[in-house]
């Protein structure tokens, strides 16, 4: 289960990578994850039909204590444990319709081992890791040690259980000689972190002083599970020093392959995904670990909030969690993928409840998508034989549904960029409801009752084409804009819409994207397929 495409990228399309952390593997993947996922996945596809050459990246954080643990409670060797999930993870590919070009698995992989091992040797060899006498509080859900300060009444704020007192010989980074280098790189944006409230949050964290931290533990503690420390066999790689670097193992930093020299190195889009929790170590460790070892910084974090459940933290630890794969084999994956991306604001905390997943699904999915698309292909079927007729000329009431697609296309390169995805659905569903207004206020099928007794050439009758038309485009548009979200509604409506369209799998040609994006571009002439509901509509419990 590894490269899932092999790197056949081209050479005249601008590279694009982007990551999502990976998770631990000592339970299955959970909704916050999912949106992770999801999130990232709509920016590779977006990136890919906008021409990019996008590697996309994902994968599991296998080497964790909490690995051992957990198989320990089961019975079961750590490597069983490890594998059984990681194969969960890999299997959100079909579940949420993902288009990952790799996966990483830091546990099972040399690629991996040899990367870190590497990355180890170069920050060793810079004089940024030393071995000292250690004892501090450490969480072992987090795998992180806390000051007193960082505690919450005594408790580990991720998961409020009380942190165990660990004494030992570690080796440490020497963070603390890089502070002044990582606080001008992300304030002068080299190292962009969004959205601003973030990079606030990390600058603050960094003005108030890095202190070197631990990055190895003792074999002991280990139970001899996760990379040894090369040159010292008592001590195990810590597993967040060896989790970060799977961003460039995985491209093959350890031999400088060249999809390493590709996606790394001579790449301006190095992009990691990341939810808010992990944000030190991603925007302060990991760059000073690769200022370290003089390998090239991310150039940007996007930083994403929290799915709540029913208004309380998701969390394994406190026993509330929502299961991805249930939600999907219950509503679908274009379903879940709407609400984690529209409902649940990108950076902001937002809450999952059944009860307003299925009000979004009836009312944004059934109601006014669904419904919208099965009208318009039935009253072409009805009025034109299944033919999509070509438009007269336009009327007042027709442009308020024509600038409203117009604008679809800057609105939503508006929103990626400031990694404010929520507002592209807002803008697509924006459209959706510009359609079925413009529906109420024509009436199709009055124009078609005119029309049936003052003829096919009478005003009446070619307003009712040039209306249908216009639903039609509108909707084509729709497809067009959805494909990176919801790649398989956008296909379902392409498909009713007798049409093919690219839902970003693959990098693609962009000569003709201007084009495709405005307005008129659906070949009058073109039979519609009606096909069943795209989103049956959920019988709400009374
Ligand atoms: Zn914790």
């Amino acid at each position: 289960m590894t490269n899932v495409n092999p790197s056949g990228f081209s050479d005249t399309q601008p590279p694009w990578y982007v990551t999502t952390a990976i998770p631990y593997v000592n339970g299955k993947p959970h909704i916050g994850f999912a949106q992770e996922i999801i999130l990232t996945d709509a920016l590779a596809r977006y990136h890919r039909l906008k021409g990019d050459d996008v590697w996309f990246l994902t994968g599991t954080d296998e080497n964790a204590f909490k690995n051992v643990q957990s198989a320990g409670q089961e019975g079961i060797p750590t490597r069983e444990l490890v594998e059984r999930n990681a194969t969960l993870f890999y299997n959100l590919r079909t579940v949420l319709n993902l288009s990952f070009n790799d996966f990483i698995r830091t546990s099972a992989q040399p690629r991996h081992r040899e990367g870190v091992e590497k990355l180890w040797r170069a920050c060793y060899e810079n004089g940024d890791i030393y071995k000292r006498p250690y004892s501090g509080l450490y969480c072992f859900g987090c795998e992180q040690f806390y000051t007193e300060s960082e505690l919450v009444n005594g408790l580990c704020p991720e998961h409020l259980t009380a942190p165990t007192l660990i004494e030992e010989e570690n080796y440490f980074f020497r963070l603390s000689r890089y502070a002044d280098r990582l606080q001008e790189l992300i304030e002068s944006d080299q190292l962009q972190i969004l959205p601003q409230k973030r990079k606030n949050e990390v600058l603050s964290f960094i003005r108030g002083g890095l202190k070197d931290f631990s990055i190895s533990r003792s074999q002991a503690r280990a139970h001899g599970w996760g990379i040894p420390v090369p040159g010292d066999a008592e001590q195990v790689i810590y597993v967040w020093y060896d989790a970060l670097g799977n961003y460039i193992t995985a491209l093959g930093y350890a031999g400088d392959a060249p999809t390493y020299e590709r996606y790394w190195t001579n790449n301006p889009h190095r992009v990691h995904v990341i939810g808010k929790g992990v944000i030190r170590f991603h925007a302060v460790y990991w760059p000073a670990m690769l200022l370290s070892a003089h390998v090239p910084l991310p150039t940007s974090i996007l930083v994403h909030d929290y799915v709540m459940l029913n208004g309380g933290k998701i969390s394994k630890s406190l026993g509330n969690t929502v299961d991805p794969v249930e939600v999907v084999e219950r509503f679908g994956t274009d379903a879940l993928r709407y609400y984690l991306l529209r409902e649940i604001p990108t950076t902001e905390d937002g809450d999952f409840t059944f009860e307003r997943f299925m009000h979004a699904y009836n009312s944004d999915l059934a109601d006014q998508l669904g419904n919208l698309l099965n009208r318009v292909v039935s009253m072409v079927g009805r009025y034109y034989d299944g033919i999509v007729s070509a438009p007269g000329p336009l009327e007042e009431v027709d442009r308020g549904l024509v600038e409203t697609a117009a604008s679809l296309r800057g609105r939503i390169d508006a929103s990626l960029p400031r990694f404010a995805l929520d507002e592209a659905l807002d803008a697509i569903w924006n459209l959706i409801g510009a359609a079925n207004k413009y529906v109420a206020d024509v009436e199709p099928w009055t124009l078609a009752k005119l029309r049936k007794s003052e003829g096919e050439d009478s005003h009446a009758g070619e307003r009712l084409g040039t209306v249908l038309y216009n639903l039609v485009e509108a909707l084509r548009l729709v497809a067009y804009h959805c494909a990176p979200f919801l790649p398989a509604t956008a296909e379902g409506i392409a498909k009713q819409l007798g049409i093919s369209i690219a839902t970003g799998e693959h990098s693609r040609d962009i000569s003709r994207e201007a084009e495709e994006a405005s307005w008129g571009r659906y070949p009058a002439g073109t039979s519609v397929q009606p096909g069943g509901v795209l989103f049956p509509k959920i019988e709400l419990p009374k």
